[in-house]
């Protein structure tokens, strides 16, 4: 137990050191739960145009939460990089992010895929977007039984339907996005009625959803659309013949929408080198860095005016988006963790 006292000390020590000199040396201390090679390239670009060095710590989204919050206020974290409006959500609330007042991200990423506001600036900003689709075994289900999310509840899906847990942050927001819509009444029946057309207990991730669409085990399944772009560009053949099984759905075309998610950053809380923060974030928001950032995972650039050109995106067409605040979504994780424990859906 003394041991364990005196290196939290120590680590505390150590950390309290790193603002300082990091401010000599023009660093940037970047945590990011995001992975893909593509970012690399990226944050050399930055590093070449602004001399900051990026020091980047990847992990898990929950690990990245628990560092930033054993470390306090000798945190180094200059940025933190997260998925899903639920997570960012969650460090928010946590206090773990500060308010940025920025032109460039005002102007450039549209209100509604920004944190909290209450005056001094945003709390985070989205970068990327991913929409949460409803694909289908073409030999199995007809598309018109599921144009909507509120379908899946429908009982001609008795025994048909597939998704992950929940629990998981991408079934929490898209929870969370109906009971906004819904009210929270209506959204838990509709979720104990998805929870009776289970073919399976959720287990898995998105690609394993698609997968088991394809083999009919599961009629439809709910996906990010990154997922699916992956298995489109795929040159495998068992990936080609997944995707030529599975049709895909924009839902609620004809009300709110289909629901969209991000990857968001903001600056962090004791942020050491806050300036290098925001120009970091402003970058992320320029023209070629939206492109790429959005490309390295076969997602969306949230600036409108700016095209990836991402040619599995470009083959699922456009669609309507759901408007709905992310920040809201994130909020309606509470009302959606109590659906799930209503209904079950574990
Ligand atoms: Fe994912």
């Amino acid at each position: 137990m003394k041991a364990i006292f005196a290196s939290t000390l120590l680590a505390a020590g150590l950390a309290a050191l790193v603002p300082y000199a990091a401010a000599q040396e023009k660093v940037l201390n970047l945590y990011s739960a995001r992975h893909y090679d593509t970012d690399q390239a990226l944050y050399n670009d930055f590093t070449q145009r602004t001399g900051i060095k990026i020091n980047r710590i990847e992990a898990g989204d929950e690990a990245l939460l628990e560092r930033l919050r054993t470390e306090g206020r000798n945190s180094p974290a200059d940025v933190l990089m997260v998925v899903d409006a639920a997570r960012l959500w969650k460090a928010q609330i946590e206090g773990l992010f500060q308010p940025v007042k920025s032109a460039v991200l005002e102007s450039r990423i549209p209100a509604h895929l920004r944190g909290k506001d209450d005056g001094a600036g945003s709390e985070w900003f989205a970068f990327s977007k991913r929409a949460r689709v409803i694909v289908y075994n073409k030999a199995n289900v007809a598309p018109a039984l599921v144009q909507n999310y509120q379908d899946l509840a429908r009982p001609e899906l008795k025994g048909k339907v597939c998704t992950r847990s929940g629990a998981h942050p991408y079934m929490l927001s898209l929870i969370g996005a109906m009971s906004e819509h819904l009210g929270e009444q209506k959204a838990e029946e509709w979720a104990r009625g998805v929870v009776g057309n289970f073919a399976r207990r959720p287990r898995g991730g998105d690609t394993d959803q698609i997968k088991a669409v394809a083999t009919g085990e599961c009629g439809v399944a709910l996906t990010n659309t990154y997922y699916l772009a992956r298995l489109m560009r795929s040159n495998k053949p068992e990936d080609k013949d997944v995707v030529a099984k599975v049709g895909m759905i924009w839902p609620n075309q004809k009300s709110w929408g289909t629901h969209i998610n991000i990857s968001g950053a903001g600056v962090a809380k004791h942020a050491p080198n806050r300036a290098a923060a925001v120009q970091f974030l402003e970058y992320l928001a320029s023209n070629s860095a939206q492109i790429y950032f959005s490309n390295g995972n076969n997602e969306w650039p949230v600036v409108a005016s700016v095209n990836a050109r991402n040619p599995a995106l470009e083959a699922m067409g456009p669609f309507k988006a759901d408007t709905l605040s992310l920040a809201s979504v994130g909020r309606a994780q509470v009302n959606a963790t109590r659906i799930i424990d209503r209904s079950g859906w574990r």
